[in-house]
This record gives C-alpha cells, sequence and structure tokens, in this order.
C-alpha cells in the first residue's frame, strides 16, 4: 500500500441556522479516491473552493471521511490511536507562515516540536541544524523570525515540520502570500527535500506554475478529482483546465491558440523558454 490510501472519501460540510436545522450542504470531498506512493512529489491543483484544504486536513486526520477510508502510512485516520503517529508521519504547512512560527529564535522555533514529543537534548540541536541546513537557513540559527523575508520564515515553518523527521510534508497554499522571489525559494526547498531526504511531498496550489516539478499532478474541481496525471499531460488539456477555473501559464495558452491556427506546437509547452525555442524551430 502507498503513504497516503484514499478511497472513495466524502466530506460534506453542514451549514446550520439558529434551530439547528441544516440551511446548506456542501460537499467538499466527493468520492475521492486516490494513492500516493512513497518518495512521490504529488502537486494538487484546483481554484478557490473546490476542495483542497478539506483533502489536507484530512491526510493529517484534522478530518476524519464521513464515507469511505483513509489511510496514511497504512494507519486508518478514523482510528483515535492512530492520530498521533499520523501527525508524525504526515507533517503540515500552512499558508501564513506569521501563524506557524512559535519561537522568539530561529533555532528555538525549530527545535519546538522535537522538544515537546520529547526528543533527548542532544537529538534535538542535530535536528535543528540538519533541518536549517535542508531549506538552507543554517547562517539564521539565531536570527529573530519576525526580521526575516516572508520566504525565509516559510522556509523556517519547513524546517520545524522536517525536524520531526516525518515522511511526509502536506503543503497547503505554501506561497500564496509571497512574493515572487519568496515563491522560487519555497518551491526549490520542497524540491531538495523531495530529492535529497526523499520525503514525499503534497503540494496544494492554485498556481499552475508551481507544478511543473512534480511527478503527478491531481486537480480537484466541486471536490472531486477530474484529472491526474504529469504536469505536461495535464497542461496539454488547456480547455478542461480553463472550466476547472484554473488560469493557464502564458507560454502554454499563446501555444494553445497559435496551434488552433495551424502552427504545429507542442502540447507540452509550458515556460516562455520552451515556447521561444519551439517558435525558433519551426521552419
Ligand atoms: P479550497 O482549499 O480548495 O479553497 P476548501 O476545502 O477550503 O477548498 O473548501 C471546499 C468547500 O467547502 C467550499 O465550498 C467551502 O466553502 C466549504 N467549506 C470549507 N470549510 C468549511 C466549514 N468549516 N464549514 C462549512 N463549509 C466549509
Ligand atoms: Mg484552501
Amino acid at each position: 500500500m502507498g503513504i497516503i490510501k484514499v478511497i472513495n472519501a466524502v466530506h460534506e460540510y453542514f451549514r446550520r441556522n439558529q434551530n439547528g436545522d441544516v440551511v446548506e450542504e456542501v460537499c467538499a470531498l466527493d468520492d475521492v479516491s486516490l494513492e500516493i506512493e512513497e518518495g512521490e512529489f504529488i502537486s494538487i491543483l484546483g481554484h478557490n473552493g473546490s476542495g483542497k484544504s478539506t483533502f489536507a486536513k484530512h491526510l493529517n486526520a484534522l478530518l476524519t471521511p464521513q464515507e469511505g477510508v483513509i489511510y496514511v502510512n497504512k494507519m486508518d485516520t478514523r482510528e483515535e490511536k492512530n492520530i498521533f503517529p499520523i501527525r508524525e508521519n504526515a507533517g503540515m504547512v500552512f499558508q501564513n507562515p506569521d501563524n506557524q512560527i512559535i519561537g522568539t529564535i530561529v533555532e528555538e522555533d525549530v527545535g519546538f516540536g522535537p522538544e515537546n514529543i520529547g526528543v533527548p537534548t542532544k537529538e534535538i540541536w542535530e535536528r535543528v541544524e540538519k533541518s536549517l541546513k535542508a531549506v538552507g537557513m543554517e547562517f539564521y540559527r539565531e536570527a529573530s523570525p519576525n526580521k526575516l523575508s516572508g520566504g525565509q520564515k516559510q522556509r523556517v515553518a519547513i524546517a520545524g515540520v522536517v525536524a520531526m523527521r516525518p515522511k511526509c510534508i502536506i503543503l497547503d497554499e505554501p506561497t500564496a502570500m509571497l512574493d515572487p522571489k519568496g515563491r522560487k525559494e519555497v518551491i526549490k526547498t520542497i524540491r531538495e527535500l523531495n530529492e535529497k531526504e526523499k520525503i514525499t511531498i503534497i503540494l496544494i496550489t492554485h498556481n499552475m506554475e508551481e507544478v511543473v516539478y512534480s511527478h503527478r499532478v491531481f486537480v480537484m474541481n466541486h471536490g472531486k478529482i477530474i484529472m491526474n496525471g504529469t504536469p505536461r499531460e495535464i497542461f496539454s488539456r488547456v480547455e478542461e483546465l480553463k472550466e476547472a477555473g484554473l488560469t493557464i501559464p502564458v507560454a502554454t495558452e499563446i501555444a494553445f491558440e497559435l496551434r488552433k491556427k495551424g502552427i504545429p506546437l507542442s502540447t507540452s509547452i509550458i515556460t516562455r523558454e520552451e515556447l521561444v525555442e519551439a517558435i525558433c524551430q519551426l521552419s
């Protein structure tokens, strides 16, 4: 079984009025099934309200499915005794780094999680050092987190999760509040954690350009997984992506329009460089 296995998971939210009557039902996970293998880098794409955060919360047992089953590292998220080991196995990073940083200096913040679970002091320092190196923040050990840029703060938050030695990290729109430089730093860090540390990555985003490096992409819409494939396979399905409310990378869009006019360009163009290269090779 993969590190994550989701079988026909359903999650409905009920909004009630003052009398407790259900006034609205939202099916945020609608019969979702998927499997993720250890070591994969997965992206989950979808516009606002498509169910991505609900899905993320299920992978961390913050929510449990009303129908179906979810296994994280072979553990059923519905079983009380599994909650703690699941959270150790699957770390979460959220949108706003300011809500995730608690320490007054960087190393203290990164060591907080391991300390909390009773890791011996010597090992805490080893973990802090290794985690800060893994996110490229080893020279900021003694810095005050509130003096850091958004991208640096988010990398410290990621280091805090890495220090817990999770098998899998789920990042829910980790770049949404960052400037372009911060976004690049965070995406680079995530790639390295996957390539060098072999940590399974689940990157949730509504930004198409960020999913380029992942092995597989799942596209969500109205609580369902509507597409599943490599980034290039997904990007070639421009019309479906637009219907799912997603913004297409500019280069992909231009190639798509040119193809409609009969110009033979590849359906796998994502970056500006690839577009320029392909146009230059037209004879
Ligand atoms: P995303 O992360 O893709 O924006 P969410 O998982 O946050 O999507 O939300 C999916 C749907 O569930 C949306 O329609 C949202 O309004 C609804 N929803 C999310 N959280 C709650 C909640 N706590 N109570 C009621 N409805 C909710
Ligand atoms: Mg969300």
